[in-house]
């Protein structure tokens, strides 16, 4: 089987955590199949979608490296949304209604007063053909419902809830066109994904009575249905994250530095029976992909885990990805010095700052002599071979210091800081001269 997936976001906002999860699991499956993942864009609501969110939801994808082998737009296919109704209507499966959204409405009241499950009574049914000609006359055009088979039950293996079974009977006939000629989503996914030679759904939870009803469709049309897979929601700090961050979405997260790898690494494993891992490259995450993986528990967001997961890849980028974002003028040599002690790559700024900027230290008191002895043992070594071991090893032995009244001053006054990368790394990077200028100022 040739694997096709599809995330099929609606462009009415940018794309927040919830949905960057199911575009990943769906392109994961699609990478570790051989197949391939479409973008497919949902946008037969014209008046909610905006073309800024289309061109948005393009670049995040781009931004998190989930590369697409297509892209497909609703709207560009009502011509095939019609003639699947008029299939569906010419075999029964499909038919108008004229109920007014408030005559809906008291129905359900009326059913719910009486203790019944608010299912839509299919009145539009028992119209006569004289009843329908008065509508039209009367200028009143219906909306289209998609007739359930209360005869056939429904019943799917999910990849990820295992066997799944629903009533007919207990569903009202979903409206699939409204009486202006729009689409609802719950048609046109269906001939799409058949269309597409869509092979895998997968998609949040709240889909699961959807699905039951698509795979209605799927058999009305004479398609071979795909293979569905639920995953549980995430809960939990989303809206805590909203509030930090102003909003769960891409720009956000980029603006406070979260990379792309730690979402990637956080949301393929986030709810799964595997660990999550710092992973600065997703190969392993596809390798390891599995939907009997999957938890059926909501599984918690967290900022706070997601940040202490991006220092754990930030400290693992190499030079080349992260070059572009870094200040002119800084090499690899600066870049593998301070990036393990980074939470953030735009943190790097500040270390250049301080290898390479004015760094302000007053020492202590009883600092001072040894700090004038640093500048003058830090001239005479030979900064060729490692400078800084030789440095602290005749410190120790001529100023009798060790741990942290050795180390601490002398950190202090070449980087104005109490800690950071290591000595040893940073030292030959601020260079000779400037050490020992640094050190002769710290002594005052
Ligand atoms: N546009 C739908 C949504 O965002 C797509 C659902 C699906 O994957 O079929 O919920």
């Amino acid at each position: 089987m040739h694997v096709v997936t599809r995330f099929a976001p609606s462009p009415t906002g940018r794309l927040h955590v919830g949905n960057i999860r199911t575009a990943l699991h769906n392109w994961l499956w699609a990478r570790k199949q051989g197949g391939r993942f479409l973008l497919r864009i949902d946008d037969t609501d014209r008046e909610r979608s905006e073309e800024t969110y289309v061109e948005a939801i393009r670049a995040d994808l781009a931004w998190l490296g989930l590369d697409i082998d297509g892209e497909e737009r609703q709207s560009a296919r009502f011509g095939a949304y019609e003639a699947a109704l008029a299939r569906l209507a010419a075999a029964g499966c499909a038919y108008p209604a004229w109920e007014s959204a408030q005559e809906l409405e008291l129905k359900r009241k009326i059913q719910l007063g009486r203790g019944k499950p608010p299912v839509y009574d299919r009145a539009a049914l028992a119209l006569t053909d004289a009843d329908k000609a008065r509508f039209e006359a009367e200028g009143r055009r219906p909306h289209w419902r998609f007739r359930l088979d209360h005869d056939a039950p429904i019943a799917w293996d999910d990849l990820i809830r295992g066997p799944q079974q629903l009533e007919p009977a207990l569903l009202s006939d979903p409206v699939i066109r409204r009486a202006d000629g729009s689409w609802l989503y719950m048609l046109p996914s269906v001939v799409d994904d058949v269309d597409m030679g869509v092979t895998h759904v997968v998609r949040g939870e709240d889909h699961v009575t959807n699905t039951g009803l698509q795979l209605q469709m799927f058999a009305a049309l004479g398609a071979a249905p795909p293979a569905f897979a639920h995953e549980a929601l995430l809960t939990g700090s989303e809206g805590k994250l909203a509030k930090r961050l102003g909003s769960t979405g891409v720009e956000a997260m980029r603006a406070a530095g979260i990379e792309p790898e730690a979402l990637i690494a956080k949301l393929a494993r986030i709810g799964t029976s595997l660990p999550v891992e710092p992973v600065a490259d997703p190969a392993p995450l596809i390798a390891g992909f599995d939907f009997a993986s999957f938890g059926r528990a909501p599984a918690r967001f967290d900022l706070a885990e997601l940040e202490a997961l991006n220092a754990r890849i930030v400290h693992l980028l190499p030079f080349a990805r992260v070059r572009e974002r870094l200040p002119a003028g800084m090499a690899e040599a600066d870049w593998d010095a301070i990036r393990p002690n980074l939470k953030t790559v735009a943190e790097a700024a500040d270390w250049w700052e301080i290898l390479h900027g004015h760094v302000e230290q007053a020492a202590a008191e009883e600092d001072r002599s040894f700090l004038a002895e640093a500048a003058a043992v830090a001239e005479a070594i030979d900064w060729s071979d490692s400078p800084w071991p030789q440095l602290v090893a005749r410190l120790r032995e001529s100023s009798g210091r060790a741990g942290k009244s050795l180390f601490h001053p002398l950190r202090r006054a070449l980087t104005g800081r109490d800690s950071g990368p290591e000595m040893g790394a940073l030292l030959p990077l601020i260079g000779r001269d400037e050490t020992v200028s640094r050190l002769r100022a710290a002594a005052g």
